[in-house]
């Protein structure tokens, strides 16, 4: 074979892994919130309970032969499922053709199978799961070991600072508006952006998120008369399991969107009571989304933006 050939059949398993990776992160996300084994028991369909068997777990493919319905109950399945596997596989494309066959490729691929179901938790749930997040951070760093010891300190120095500034907005925003206006989690997903980006990358990270998440935010507000996902969701096709439940009845108690939680109830379970209200957005999926868009496109907005914004933006020189 010629060394283009080895290299077009090598692109291609990066796009069969991409896909059969985005299957398993479907499993990470139905499970992880719920406090489930991500490695068994094997995959079931939400509506009747019955095991899948492997031609129906094949990444798309099988979405499509059964046009979205279980063989069995004839129930929906998602088409977040099909969605995810096709959009780990792009990413996993994108970021072969950004890095080329360097050990940069190898902590770019980690970083995606990180972000995916951390974006599509918090849009669902209003959580980061510190099960991702922690071992998340620990991974950015251990796999900038080999792109040398400069990398490795920036890593750090990323991880640190992302913890840092977001514990500072949160406090800021505590003490001067009174509320809390960032989930816990964003600290957590910030230094692991910091990780694997390196503390160059923050800043533009920041600023993209917020302009990203305050304009498409505002636009919902608008259309649909909340900026972020309704808290409580129509679950005709997603797998949300019964163990879950104490979140769910604190939504119950909750008559619409407009109410507010109890304020002793509150204090009592900050995390678990809270309900967003209308104008709240999950700021995780935005912080994934600028993360992306910067190790992706860093080189390109470097050439089309002015350079003080370039160096903003991309922490490039
Ligand atoms: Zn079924």
């Amino acid at each position: 074979m010629t060394p283009q050939a080895v290299d077009g059949v090598a692109r291609v398993l990066v796009i069969v892994m991409g896909l059969l990776f985005g299957s398993f992160l479907n499993v990470v996300i139905a499970r992880v919130p719920a406090g489930e084994s991500i490695v068994r028991p094997r995959s079931r369909c939400p509506h009747c309970g019955r095991q899948l068997t492997w031609f129906e777990n094949i990444p798309v493919l099988s979405w499509l032969a059964l046009r979205g319905r279980c063989r069995g109950c004839h129930a929906p399945i998602s088409w977040r499922y099909p969605l995810i596997e096709l959009l780990t596989a792009a990413l996993f494309f994108a970021c072969q053709r950004r890095f080329g066959w360097t050990p940069e490729l190898v902590l770019a691929l980690v970083f995606v199978l990180l972000l995916v179901p951390l974006a599509f938790i918090d849009l669902e749930h209003w959580i980061l799961p510190q099960e991702l997040t922690w071992p998340g951070i620990a991974a950015g760093v251990v796999l900038s070991v080999p792109l040398g010891i400069p990398r490795l300190i920036d890593s750090v120095i990323g991880a640190v600072a992302g913890f840092l500034v977001f514990w500072a907005m949160e406090w800021l925003g505590e003490k001067i508006f009174k509320k809390e206006a960032l989930g816990a989690g964003d600290k957590d997903l910030l230094a692991l952006i910091g990780a694997f980006l390196s503390w160059k990358a923050l800043l533009g990270v920041i600023f993209l998120s917020s302009l990203q998440g305050a304009v498409v935010g505002s636009v919902m507000l608008l259309i649909y008369g909340r900026a972020g996902p309704a808290p409580e969701e129509d679950t005709d096709a997603a797998p949300a399991p019964t163990p879950e439940a104490d979140a769910p009845a604190a939504l119950e108690a909750v008559p619409g969107p407009e109410a507010t939680p109890p304020e002793a109830a509150r204090e009592e379970e900050e995390e678990d009571d809270w309900v967003p209200g209308p104008t709240n957005i999950p700021f995780g999926p935005w912080l994934a989304v600028a993360a992306l868009e910067v190790m992706l496109l860093g080189p390109w907005l470097s050439e089309v933006l002015p350079v003080p914004m370039n160096v903003l933006l991309t922490g490039l020189r």
